[in-house]
Formats: C-alpha cells, sequence, structure tokens
C-alpha cells in the first residue's frame, strides 16, 4: 500500500520522518497553530520516543521507562495530525518519497528528516561481552531490562563505557549506582570501567568540570582508561562481561543512496533555514542534520532548539514565504548527573555541583516532559 499525496489535492502535504527531539518540538507547535491547508504524516518505529536527558536516569533506576518516554501517539493525534507506525529503510529526495518496510511509501510536498543518529561500534571487539550501542536510544532503552539482568546474574562482572563524553560518563556514573543498588552493595567485584581512545576525557568541558568529574568518579571507584588501545589487539583476552558503546555516530545507514547532499561526517547537509543544501523540498535536524554554515556538537539540547524554527519553515515553505534562520548558540547549559541524586552543572568556564543541581535537572526534565503530556 502506498500513501501517495493526491494530485488534485490543494492541501499540502509534509512528511515527518522520525519522532526525534526537533520534530516532537514541531507537533507541539503544529497542535498550538493548526493550519487547515496543511496536512502532517508522522512516519516513525514506535509511538513512544525517549527524551534523552532522562535516559541516564532511568538506567540508575530513578525514572521508569514511561517517566522518560514522550508519547509521540498521542501528540500526533493532539495536532490533528497522521502517523505511521513503520521503519523509513529508503529517502528518494528527487521524488519527495519516504520507502517504508514491507515495499510501502509515502510521499509529500515536503519530507522534513529527524531520525537521530547511530552509534559507530565498527572498531568494537568481537572477542569480548555482550555489545550495546546507546543509540538508536529507543533501542538501547528497550535493551536495557536484559542488560540489568545480566548485570544480576553474572557475579564480579566487569563494564566497559567506550567513549567517555558527556553520555559515557553520565552512563558509567549510573550504571556504577545501579549495580551497588542492585546487588546492595554485595558484589564487591562488580566493576566499571570507563575507557577512551583520547588522551582526556570529557573532550569539550573546561578543567574545572573535568576535575570535578574525574574526582566523582574515581571516589566511586570507576577505573578511567584514556589511550586506550586494547581493543585493537584482537587476541586481547575477553575482559568484559559488558561493552556499552557510546564512542562515535554515524548517520543512518539507509540515508546514504537518498541523493541528497552530506557534509563531511555523512549527516544531510543543511543550511541555516535546516533545509537541505541539494533539494530545498527536504528539511532535517537533530543528529541526523549537519549544519554546514555553523557547525555544532550533536545534542538533544540542540534538536530540541532547532524544533520551532524548523515547524515556521516548514509551514513557510507551503505558502512560499521567505525561510527563518536558526542561530545556535555558542554554548548551553549542561547537566550531568553522577548516578545517586547529585549533578554537575556548567555553562562555559562556570561550574557548580551537588544535589540541589541533580533536583533542579530533574525539575527542568520534568518540566520539558510536562510540555508533552496532551
Ligand atoms: C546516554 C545519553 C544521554 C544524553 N544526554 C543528553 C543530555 O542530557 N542533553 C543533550 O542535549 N543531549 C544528550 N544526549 C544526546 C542526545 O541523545 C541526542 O543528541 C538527541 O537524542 C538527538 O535527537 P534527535 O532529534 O536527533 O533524534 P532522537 O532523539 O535520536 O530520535 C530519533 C527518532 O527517530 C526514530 N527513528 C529512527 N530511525 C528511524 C527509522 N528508520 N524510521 C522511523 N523512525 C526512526 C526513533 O524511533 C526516534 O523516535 C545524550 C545521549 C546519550 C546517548
Amino acid at each position: 500500500m502506498n500513501f501517495e499525496a493526491k494530485p488534485h489535492e490543494t492541501t499540502r502535504h509534509i512528511v515527518l520522518v522520525g519522532a526525534g527531539h526537533a520534530h516532537v518540538e514541531a507537533l507541539r507547535r503544529f497542535r498550538l497553530r493548526p493550519e487547515p491547508s496543511v496536512r502532517i504524516t508522522l512516519v516513525t518505529r514506535d509511538p513512544e520516543t525517549p527524551y534523552s536527558g532522562m535516559v541516564p536516569g532511568y538506567v540508575a533506576g530513578h525514572y521508569a521507562r514511561s517517566d522518560t518516554n514522550i508519547r509521540a501517539d498521542r501528540l500526533v493525534d493532539f495536532a490533528g495530525c497522521t502517523a505511521l507506525f513503520a521503519d523509513a529503510v529508503g529517502l528518494d529526495a528527487g521524488g519527495r518519497r519516504v520507502l517504508l518496510e514491507n515495499g510501502r511509501s509515502v510521499s509529500g510536498d515536503l519530507i522534513s528528516v529527524d531520525v537521530g543518529a547511530v552509534t559507530d561500534t565498527s572498531d568494537a571487539p568481537r572477542n569480548n561481552g555482550l555489545l550495546v550501542s546507546v543509540k538508536p536510544m529507543d533501542e538501547f532503552e528497550k535493551f536495557w531490562p536484559m542488560v540489568e539482568q545480566r548485570m544480576k546474574s553474572e557475579s564480579g562482572i566487569q563494564i566497559a563505557v567506550v567513549g567517555a563524553g558527556a553520555a559515557g560518563v553520565e552512563l558509567a556514573l549510573a550504571i556504577r549506582y545501579r549495580l551497588d543498588q542492585m546487588n546492595a552493595g554485595t558484589d564487591k567485584r562488580a566493576g566499571v570501567v570507563l575507557v577512551e581512545r583520547d588522551a582526556r576525557i570529557l573532550k569539550g568541558f573546561p578543567d574545572t568540570v573535568l576535575n570535578r568529574l574525574t574526582r566523582i568518579l574515581s571516589r566511586k571507584g570507576i577505573e578511567i582508561q584514556t589511550n586506550f588501545r586494547a581493543f585493537d589487539d584482537e587476541r586481547a583476552p575477553g575482559r568484559f562481561g559488558i561493552l556499552i558503546w557510546a564512542a562515535g555516530v554515524s548517520p543512518a545507514s539507509w540515508l546514504a543512496s537518498s541523493g541528497l547532499a552530506f557534509d563531511a561526517d555523512g549527516f544531510i547537509a543543511v543550511n541555516r533555514h535546516l533545509q537541505s543544501i541539494s533539494h530545498p523540498a527536504v528539511f532535517a535536524a537533530g543528529d541526523a542534520a549537519g549544519m554546514v554554515e555553523t557547525p555544532r556538537s550533536k545534542s538533544g539540547v540542540m534538536a530540541v532548539r532547532q524544533g520551532p524554527v524548523l515547524a515556521e519553515n516548514l509551514l513557510r515553505s507551503v505558502r512560499g514565504l521567505p525561510l527563518k534562520s536558526f542561530s545556535p548558540q555558542k554554548e548551553w547549559l549542561s547537566l550531568i548527573s553522577t548516578g545517586e541524586r547529585y549533578a554537575v552543572a556548567s555553562r562555559g568556564r562556570w561550574s557548580a555541583e551537588g544535589r540541589w543541581v541533580w533536583y533542579w535537572k530533574n525539575w527542568l526534565d520534568r518540566r520539558f516532559m510536562d510540555r508533552f503530556s496532551v
């Protein structure tokens, strides 16, 4: 079955692919400002989509999975849009058609892509334990109960978190906390190791943040191994029961044959209007997009901020109006939780830590989730 935009229709059809952070924000905008002449279809894998800021809290056991998930299905209903819960497996950018699993397809006047990214595990050793990618995050969340089961059943388990960016550090601390909670401190041999290829963890963060988190990691007994190369040696004996892979992101492979222009890392190259530089009828946001004029590191914060501009530009584009520019900030607030109800905050060179930071983060995260409750 194909879902075609009928040629005689005067309404315009916008197809949103993926319920990423920018698209859920865009759907919220469409809900607040309904457009009668525009039909919107969301194509996404699942009726729910995780909010990244709360995922480490889910791993630590502070939140249930339902606390951390945005109900895209309800948002779509409320915005008067249509949802197709299916995996996109291809995109024909020139034909403005999204190919779905089982040979179906959906086409529109405009296509917007916000499908996130995937963890690049091409460097992962095959002779070690259970390999778990942190992205796609929806799959990581679904898989997590199985990981917990293994943590519970294998005494003295060694867990490596690979990639010591903010997400890797936060996950290592959350896992350490969860291990302690699950075993009530009885399995003293269970260990967490944070491994990093570079000479320094938390690349891009100032020394004050590095010092705070290094101290916390060491206090929790998390071993830090920088300049880590042991995985390169295929003969290295399997030391870890679980490998949480948080290093490196790649674009979804099915976008490669779309005909779109990509940035140097293979993400959809977009201009300051979040519009493909090769195909004006295609927009992209979140991790899937590479902002060629104003490159920034990939983050949920950036995707959320893109949402309102993306929504506005999709509507302006169908009406033939000039598009708005997205001006990304150079620095923003970062809140890294440390397992127990404690967190480190930073923005530029300023930083702070404490239980109050965790409660502040929790308040901000819950307030963010409330925006999507319908
Ligand atoms: C552990 C962890 C913690 C993080 N914490 C933070 C944080 O505190 N703050 C921050 O700013 N960033 C954080 N990040 C980064 C953040 O997760 C990402 O940058 C953010 O999720 C990107 O959002 P997105 O809109 O690109 O897409 P995503 O949030 O990844 O969503 C993609 C959506 O598309 C759907 N989808 C994917 N593929 C398909 C397909 N083929 N067909 C149909 N649907 C599809 C998925 O089901 C999902 O709904 C964290 C990352 C990790 C791993």
